[in-house]
Formats: structure tokens, sequence, C-alpha cells
């Protein structure tokens, strides 16, 4: 791999094969050298778990002059750490996660492995992004994902993140001709309500199983959730520190004397 060119790192949470994450290294195939490190299969909703207790084990799948593909038996977490610290021979420039098939807002982002492997990049001090179509069909539009990587990359390559910051992008999964726009957002208001499904196994013992949940949805000026509906590019940006600030005077007032 050239030492003049960018180094961008790419992962995902849905494994390796993904169509999402082969589109995109496809397309950022003209901004720099590749180095793919994701997992050996899906591995969505693991948000930022890592692997203490087994060995983790790298397979070269495809390596060419820009661009190497490993498999990692590890989360998208790992795939990052790893990457940076036992695969690549230079820090990476560029931590990009996707593109996730499905949107991740509201409280996904909590659950996300794509946002998560974003936020792992950042932890080790690179800028990162996360990036997901809000897909609808079997054919989402990656095309657009990808222009919207692109351009973004294009960006931060010229104009890294400062301390540790991420950014959480979602695509609407339309042609790009038919995006509205790029929407600055927060992170809205997207719930999981409703009881978790039970049924019985063929012995008679009751099972649960998630994933049925429904999402609930507010529409906010300014959030993730409303942009993405009203067909915008959205960009969060993302900390680690997730102290809640806005209590900490509350709470010390109301708690300092808990213990006397
Ligand atoms: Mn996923």
């Amino acid at each position: 791999m050239s030492r003049e060119r960018p180094l961008i790192l790419l992962t995902n949470d849905d494994g390796y094969l993904a169509r999402g994450l082969n589109a995109l290294k496809e397309a950022l195939l003209e901004l720099g050298d590749i180095l793919v490190i994701a997992p050996d299969r899906p591995r969505s909703s693991i948000s930022n778990a890592v692997t203490l207790h087994k060995p983790l084990r790298v397979e070269l799948i495809h390596l060419s002059d820009a661009c190497a593909v490993y498999s990692c038996n590890g989360t998208p977490a790992d795939c990052v750490a790893l990457g940076i610290r036992a695969i690549c021979d230079r820090m990476p420039d560029l931590v990009i996660s996707g593109i996730n098939d499905g949107e991740n807002v509201g409280d996904d982002i909590i659950y996300s492995g794509t946002v998560a492997a974003a936020v792992e990049g950042a932890l080790h001090g690179v800028t990162s992004f996360a990036i997901s179509i809000a897909s609808k069909s079997s054919q989402p539009h990656y095309e657009t994902a990808c222009e919207v990587a692109v351009r973004l990359s294009q960006y931060l390559l010229n104009e890294p993140l400062q301390d540790r910051a991420v950014l959480n992008v979602n695509v609407p999964d339309v042609p790009i001709s038919e995006v509205k726009g790029v929407a600055i957002t927060s992170r809205g208001k997207k719930r999981y309500v409703g009881r978790i499904e039970m049924r019985y196994d063929p012995q008679g013992r009751p099972y649960y199983w998630r994933g049925s949940e429904r999402a609930v949805i507010e529409d906010e000026e300014g959030s993730d959730v409303t942009a993405l509906m009203q067909g915008y590019v959205s960009i969060t940006p993302l900390q680690a520190d997730n102290t809640a600030f806005h209590l900490l005077p509350f709470l010390k007032e109301r708690l300092k004397s808990l213990l006397t």
C-alpha cells in the first residue's frame, strides 16, 4: 500500500459479505488505500461489545495494491481495534462503518454495532463516521449512500474531527437526485415499545424472541428521525463521553449527603 494515499479503515456490523460494505469499498478506492476488516457474520445490535475471553482470528479474504479485505470472528468494535492496533502498518486517516442496511436513529444508536464501530475508531483518536441507509426494499440505493460517504470522506480527510467526536450519518433510500439536502441533526426520539413476544418450543417451554417490538417515533424539528422522514441526509455529531452534564448541579445538591 502506498504511503502517500490516505488509509481508510472500513468495517460494518452486517459482516464482510454485506452488499452495503462492498459497494462502499469500491466507491472509496478513488480516495485512498482501503483496509476492510469486518465481522465474519452478521453482528447487528451488538453495540460496543468486545471479545476478551476467546482468541480473535483474522482471515485475509482479498489482497490487491490498494485494498485488503479481512474477515474477523470478533465484534465490530474488535474489528476496529484489531485493524488499528494489529493489522495496519500506520494509523488510518479515517474509520468508516457501513453502509448499514437499515437506519440508525434515536434509540437505535445505543444498540447499533455500526455506530459502535465508529465510536471505537474515535476512542483510538481517529476521525470516524457511521453510515446507514434507511433501506425499504431488497435493492437499496447504496449508490446514494456511497456518494454521501465519498463527499464526506473528502471533507474529513482535510478537516479531521476533534475531541473524539463521531458522525452518525443516515441516508434516505432514494436516488441521489431525490435527496432534499443535508441536515445537521441531534439524536431524535425513536423508542421500542410493546411486549416481547413469547412462543413455545417443541418441548412446551416458553421462549422469547426480541426484534419484533414496535418502534414509536416522534416528529421533532432538528432530529435525525425527522430529517430522514423528510428525505434529507441526516448527520448527527455524537460523543463518547455520555455524562449527563445537565444533571450534575441537581445531583450534587441532592445526593452529596446521601451517606450522612
Ligand atoms: Mn447492521
